[in-house]
């Protein structure tokens, strides 16, 4: 396996300007939605055979990206003027504007949990007028297979290709020089993107998990916090980025929290034959979540009514009690297993917040505008959700990304556009400014 070729497929065809047409680039959208939606059954079947849910609402998040591309293009791509004309080395007559430029060839690398949308960082490459590489995980191995062979079909591989494989084409890959590397996954593997991106000084977008923590204040409504927070742990089994990844509340209200928490996780009825309810992706993830369970110091308060089956990779939903230092508070747990830690007060549980990896989602539960406001000031996460989980991430036109250990830079709409764009400034002189701002097209 030898990945230079493509590569060298790519930058030529970079280098040749075609895909500085911004036209040119809202047809490649246009492929890429044709792609995804008239494969949307394909993909998602693919997506069941993997996790054994549906995947028809994550292809048309996808495609809502491109459409974003396709509808925005215009307005992102337009030069902007820079006013200040006149500092100590510019006169009037000097024009100075900042162009998007497009960076060259862009690596994706993305995950097998939601594997088409977080796959969608190839889309807002693509808009930016970049060619890319996108290797899927190869733990969804049928989702990896379904792109690939649709990729070919409709988009040339100079522009975008689809690239199958694990750890070895991976670290094949990462030899190549690219532009940009935009990884989805672990912070332990993106450690190793970084230092292969670092041989080439390559920028890198990295978007990690954590410990998404959620603080239950006294004030909560705890129905309404137990329902939202059980969606969180049983949606796809507990394997989201964004999930609630452990309870931390004080003491007056762990017993109340906990029947509720029971209550919400029994409304949804057998999750063992329910066709929808998703399972652990494999058997190693199923065994390292089970060893989580196993090894940790915690007390069992709740276990769903169901046994665990290896085979059919079915994990059933449990509570633990469990105190600092615990295995359940140290590694992401990803899986529907929800730890319980009690402390003094709301300022303590700060204090424990901040006094860990800086998580991708962080969320509060509260009546006071007090306790909502110290949480979004003095705690730093990727993103916030106040009397709701993971929402801040679902919605349409914000940034995503993470901080510190859960990652670094931005996606999604003209957050993504901008990841893959260096913002030029340039200084025209001698009057040549108007016919030069023509070129560069301040008049699309
Ligand atoms: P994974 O095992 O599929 O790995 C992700 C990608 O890295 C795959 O394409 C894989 O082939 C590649 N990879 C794995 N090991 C490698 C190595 N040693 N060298 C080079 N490449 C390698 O996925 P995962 O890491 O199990 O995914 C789950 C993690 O991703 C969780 O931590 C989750 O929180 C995080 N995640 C983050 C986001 C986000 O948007 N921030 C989204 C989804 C998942």
């Amino acid at each position: 396996m030898d990945y230079s070729e493509l590569v060298h497929l790519q930058r030529e065809y970079f280098k040749s300007g075609a895909t500085l047409c911004v036209e040119g680039r809202k047809k490649v959208l246009q492929r890429v939605l044709d792609m995804l939606g008239e494969n949307k059954q394909l993909l998602s079947d693919a997506i069941y055979k993997d996790l054994h849910r549906d995947g028809i609402l994550e292809v048309e998040k996808t495609m809502e990206e491109a459409a974003l591309g396709i509808k925005k293009l215009d307005e992102w791509v337009k030069p902007t003027p820079f006013t200040i004309a006149e500092d100590r080395f510019t006169v009037g007559e000097d024009e100075l504007f900042i162009v998007p430029e497009p960076l060259g060839v862009v690596l994706v690398i993305s995950p097998w949990n939601y594997p088409c949308i977080c796959s969608a960082p190839f889309i807002s490459a693509l808009t930016a007028g970049n060619t890319v590489i996108l290797k899927p995980s190869e733990i969804g191995e049928h989702f990896a297979d379904a792109i690939h062979s649709i990729a070919e079909k409709y988009l040339d591989k100079k522009i975008f290709a689809v690239v199958k494989g694990g750890i070895p084409e991976t670290t094949e890959l990462l030899k190549q020089h690219f532009d940009h590397i935009c990884y989805t996954g672990n912070p332990q593997v993106a450690r190793v993107i970084m230092s292969a991106a670092a041989k080439n000084l390559t920028p890198v977008t990295l978007e990690l998990g954590g410990k998404n923590p959620v603080l239950i204040a006294e004030s909560a409504d705890l129905t309404d916090a137990a329902k939202k927070i059980v969606i969180g742990k049983v949606a796809n089994c507990g394997q989201i980025c964004l999930a609630p990844d452990y309870i931390i509340t004080t003491p007056k209200m762990k017993q109340a929290l906990v029947t509720e928490l029971v209550k919400a996780v029994e409304e949804y009825g057998d999750l063992k034959s329910n066709p929808e309810n998703a399972r652990i992706v494999n058997q190693r993830h199923f065994d390292r979540i089970g060893a989580l369970v196993e090894k940790s110091q915690g007390k069992l308060l709740y276990k769903y009514d169901g046994e665990a089956d290896r085979e059919d990779k079915f994990f059933p939903p449990q509570i633990l009690e469990v105190n600092q230092g615990d295995l359940l508070l140290k590694e992401e747990i990803f899986g529907p297993v929800l730890p319980i830690l009690e402390v003094n007060s709301f300022d303590e549980a700060i204090r424990y917040i901040q006094d860990h990896d800086k998580p991708l989602g962080a969320y509060v539960f509260t009546k006071c505008e007090c306790e909502a406001e110290k949480f979004i000031k003095h705690t730093s996460s990727g993103g916030v959700s106040v009397n709701d989980v993971m929402i801040h991430g679902s919605t349409r036109l914000m940034p995503f990304g993470g901080v510190g250990n859960s990652g670094m830079g931005r996606i999604k709409c003209e957050w993504g556009f901008k990841t893959f764009t260096h913002e030029k400034p340039v200084v025209v002189r001698n009057k040549l400014g108007p016919q030069v701002k023509k070129l560069v097209g301040f008049e699309n």
